[in-house]
């Protein structure tokens, strides 16, 4: 299985399918409620809405569109609204039935004085079938409009699907919404996170569950468990990102990719995961002047989107001081779930020693607990994306980032000690624990 090895992709080694997961996808997408789901993150569908408009004469008016993956069709009807002149609106789900209705609706001869959305009259046609479908009838058109996007930016692997829409439908120079995707990674500490995730775990540390050893298990669950608040990000992530041009990259870029980061410690704490989270922007081609570019971001600091933000947890934290400078990549490999499985590293480098190494090395040269270096695998359809957030509560809401970088070591320490607050969070008043 691709996903386990740690080869680069090539020719002799293809990129895992995504087919088998499109029962489950395409019934997922069938569903009014999960479209709903998206049309109500406001961030999200006022953004496509301001793209698509602010760029409506230049990239819209008397144009041919595709939107592909139309879903409930929103950004085809943005796109009447911008002026098209012609919308072909492609949907692989059953959803395009439900388009449909709409576009009938709108077609109908008393549209006008039912108030069906006469406004798209004879502008729109569903085409429902996989963009990658063969003959399909659309014609070479001037903008693609689309929203392939996941957790990450990358997960769901729509955007190959984008891609090649691109590849095949795109008049030269051409429009692309979205035309770029930026890729943030930042370090985090979550003593709290981290402790639910181990203690978890922990569940198959036992010998003797109703008279069975579980103990053959840790390992893995440890492997299948670790997978906001803004302010425990130990560093700030790099600016700009780690950018994936949409009217650029190739395909098979986008199945096997590294994102390289250099961090600065903003102050002493403990490293319990990176954190991911991406930007979407809406620039028309640099030849066609005039244009309005329109970002969108799913930072943590920012307003909530339905993307959230990744965490990925390390098995063993790394502690950090002030001032360091940790370094390291995020390897991003396609994998068959529709996902990516994720390698990563991060290193230590203020003290001079140790280097990194090399992200397409198989397997792993190193100590997964080297003291300035932590190197783990994710599956980034397992991941944490759905977190609590606790804001403090009380007169004391001045945030102390040193309050969540407290952790239970994996391995007994050397010392004695004799637990009497259990409770990590709780005895943190006067800045000291209660071991
Ligand atoms: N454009 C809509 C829906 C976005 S969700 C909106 O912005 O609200 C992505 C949609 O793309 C889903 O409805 C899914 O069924 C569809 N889709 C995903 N891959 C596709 C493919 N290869 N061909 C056609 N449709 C696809």
């Amino acid at each position: 299985m691709l996903s386990e090895s740690n080869g680069p992709l090539n020719a002799s080694n293809k990129a895992p399918s995504t087919e088998g997961r499109d029962p489950a996808y395409f019934s997922y997408y069938a569903m009014l409620q999960h479209q709903q789901n998206m049309l109500q993150d406001t961030v999200r569908t006022s953004t496509y809405r301001s793209a698509i408009l602010l760029n409506g004469p230049v990239c819209f008016q008397d144009k041919l569109v595709l939107d592909v993956g139309a879903g409930s069709g929103i950004l085809s009807y943005f796109a009447v609204q911008a002026g098209a002149r012609k919308v072909f609106a492609v949907e692989a789900s059953n959803m395009a039935e439900k388009m449909q209705k709409v576009v009938d609706a709108a077609n109908s001869s008393d549209a006008e004085a039912l108030g069906k959305n006469a406004f798209l009259k004879d502008k729109i046609e569903v085409v429902q079938a996989k963009i990658e479908q063969p003959n399909l009838p659309i014609p070479q058109v001037d903008t693609i409009i689309s929203e392939p996007i996941g957790v990450l930016l990358i997960h769901e692997r729509m955007l190959e699907s984008y891609l090649y829409a691109r590849d095949h439908y795109l008049k030269p120079g051409g429009t692309l919404f979205p035309s770029t995707g930026s890729i943030f990674l930042a370090p985090f500490t979550d003593a709290a996170l981290w402790s639910e995730t181990m203690s978890k775990a922990r569940f198959w540390e036992q010998p003797s569950f109703y008279g069975v050893d579980l103990t053959s298990l840790y390992t893995d669950a440890k492997d299948e468990m670790f997978g906001f608040d803004p302010r425990t990000l130990i560093a700030p992530a790099n600016p700009g990102g780690f950018i994936i041009d949409f009217y650029t990259i190739k395909l098979e870029e986008l199945q096997d990719f590294t994102v390289p980061f250099i961090w600065q410690a903003s102050y002493t704490g403990i490293v319990h995961g990176i954190a991911g989270w991406f930007d979407l922007q809406f620039s028309p081609p640099a030849t066609i002047p005039n244009g309005n570019p329109v970002t969108m971001t799913t930072n943590p600091s920012a307003e909530r989107t339905h993307w959230q933000q990744v965490r990925f947890l390390l098995k063993e934290p790394l502690a950090v001081n002030a001032g360091q400078t940790i370094q390291g990549w995020m390897r991003c490999v396609v994998n068959e779930m529709r996902s990516y499985t994720i390698e990563a590293e991060i290193l230590l480098i203020n003290d001079g020693t140790g280097q990194l190494s090399d992200p397409l090395s198989s397997p792993s040269p190193i100590l997964h607990l080297d003291f300035n270096r932590r190197r783990n695998k994710w599956k980034l359809h397992e991941q944490t994306y759905n977190y609590n957030y606790y804001p403090q509560t009380g007169n004391d809401n001045i945030f102390r980032p040193e309050y969540n970088c407290l952790y239970e070591p994996e391995q007994p320490l050397d010392v004695t000690v004799v637990v009497e607050n259990n409770n990590l969070l709780d005895d943190t008043t006067n800045n000291q624990f209660v071991l």
